[in-house]
Formats: C-alpha cells, sequence, structure tokens
C-alpha cells in the first residue's frame, strides 16, 4: 500500500456518506482543493502531490532564445530553428511548465475560478524557470487584460503572478506600464497569422508611464504562451517605448511535440 498524507487516508477510510459531509466540514474549514483532482491540499503547495509529479517542468536543454525544450543537448547556447528563421520582438522566453491538461486546469482556475490561492506556487514556480532573466532585470510588466475583461474576471491574473514574482525576486513591478488599447477577440481557435494580426498595434506603454520602461530591461508576464502573439505585439509595444530588452516569463507554454527539435 503506498504512502499517502494521514488526511487522505483518514478520509479514504470513511465510509462514503460520511466522507461526503466530512468533506464538506473540510471545504469550509480548509478550502484549498486541488484544482486538478480535487483532493484537499495538505501542504499548500497548489497542487496534490499526484497532481504536481504530473505536471511537465521545463527543464535544460532547450533552445536559449524560445525556451523551447530540446529533446538531446545540441550544446550551450544552441538556438531552434523556429528562433533562426522567425525571431520574436523579445530576446529570450522562458516556461515553468508544459501547457498539458494539467497545467490547463491551473491556469483556468487561477483565471476563471478565483483561485488566487493558487498564485503563490505557480508564481514561484516562475521565478525558478525565469532565475536568469530576473537576475538581469530591471522591471516587471504583467500582459493586461483589456478592461472589459478585467471587470467581469475582477482581476488580472498575469498580474497576480508578477506581484508573486516581484516579492519572490525583489524585481520592481510595473502593472500600469502596459495597457490594452484595443479589444480583441479571443486567440482560441484563431491561426498563427490570424493570431498576430488580431493583436497587432492593441497594446501601449502610457507616455505618463514611459519612465517605467525607456531604458529598463523588462520581463513580460503572461501565464500562458501559444503562438507568442500576445507577448511579441507586447514586446514591440515595449520597444518601442524604448525598452533597452524584453524578455518573457510565462507559467506555462505550448510545446509542439511534432516538430524536430532543431
Ligand atoms: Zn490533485
Amino acid at each position: 500500500m503506498q504512502f499517502e498524507s494521514s488526511e487522505r487516508s483518514g478520509l479514504s477510510r470513511l465510509a462514503a456518506p460520511l466522507r461526503h459531509v466530512f468533506r464538506f466540514a473540510l471545504d469550509v474549514a480548509l478550502p484549498p482543493l486541488c484544482p486538478s483532482c480535487r483532493e484537499p491540499l495538505g501542504d499548500g503547495h497548489g497542487l496534490c502531490a499526484g497532481c504536481w509529479a504530473k505536471l511537465s517542468f521545463i527543464e535544460p536543454p532547450f533552445c536559449a532564445r524560445l525556451g523551447i525544450p530540446f529533446v538531446y543537448d545540441p550544446g550551450p547556447g544552441l538556438l531552434s530553428m523556429e528562433a533562426i528563421a522567425n525571431p520574436p520582438a523579445y530576446q529570450r522566453a522562458r516556461a515553468a511548465v508544459r501547457y498539458d491538461d494539467v497545467a490547463r486546469t491551473l491556469v483556468h482556475a487561477l483565471k476563471y475560478q478565483d483561485r488566487t490561492d493558487l498564485a503563490p506556487a505557480m508564481g514561484r514556480w516562475m521565478a525558478r524557470a525565469g532565475q536568469e532573466l530576473l537576475d538581469e532585470a530591471d522591471v516587471l510588466v504583467p500582459v493586461p487584460l483589456h478592461w472589459r475583461r478585467g471587470w467581469s474576471r475582477r482581476y488580472n491574473q498575469s498580474g497576480t503572478l508578477a506581484r508573486v514574482i516581484s516579492r519572490q525576486s525583489g524585481v520592481k513591478l510595473a502593472t500600469e506600464a502596459l495597457r490594452r488599447v484595443r479589444a480583441t477577440e479571443q486567440q482560441i481557435g484563431l491561426s498563427r497569422p490570424q493570431r498576430a494580426s488580431n493583436v497587432q498595434g492593441a497594446f501601449k506603454v502610457a507616455p505618463e508611464r514611459s519612465a517605467d520602461v525607456a531604458g529598463r530591461r523588462v520581463v513580460l508576464i503572461d501565464d500562458v504562451l501559444t503562438s507568442g502573439a500576445t507577448v511579441g505585439a507586447c514586446a514591440h509595444a515595449l520597444l518601442r517605448a524604448k525598452a533597452a530588452q524584453v524578455d518573457v516569463l510565462v507559467f506555462a507554454r505550448v510545446v509542439d511535440t511534432h516538430r524536430a527539435p532543431i
């Protein structure tokens, strides 16, 4: 028999109806549940140990520019074909995990279910993945929501993650530096060129905030990197406002497993 935390094995010994009542009482007393499997969380890691083990953390070797993991190590500083063929506006991108089912559950719980209790763990994993970027950074800028979407969700999940990373790393935060000046369609279901044109010109550095980014090394913070269109458009806006350099740090990135590594 596998060893479990005393709380979980205690629960599993209870009869089903009683367990239900007990679980309900537990939910009231200890609100955090694992967002992926709904087990109560004992240790506040954001995910239970079982789901945590299923998360696919991105480790070296990866493309020095895009952070896309390599299947084998081509040597230090080597770039992926994608980085060479289609270099992004930003300098480097790093992600804590691959965007898979468990990562998606975490992102959705933070974004749509008000699970702000997940932000500390997610932010810590991001700070670890982005250590190299954060060591050189002057300022963190979260990708903004359009105000209407920000209102309906009540808060900006990228801003929440950026706050945790700022506390972890000591890098200062400029929450208001970047503004979404044009409403954009949801990127879901759009092709790569459609995604790029959808967000083109959608972001701007507010003139009264230009001192936050001019001459500074910026790390742009977002929850998920899919095609890179959104962070690309943000990086363009920051560079237009004279940012010295823009790097990107996300919680999860889509990794195309069908493509050759280099
Ligand atoms: Zn779980």
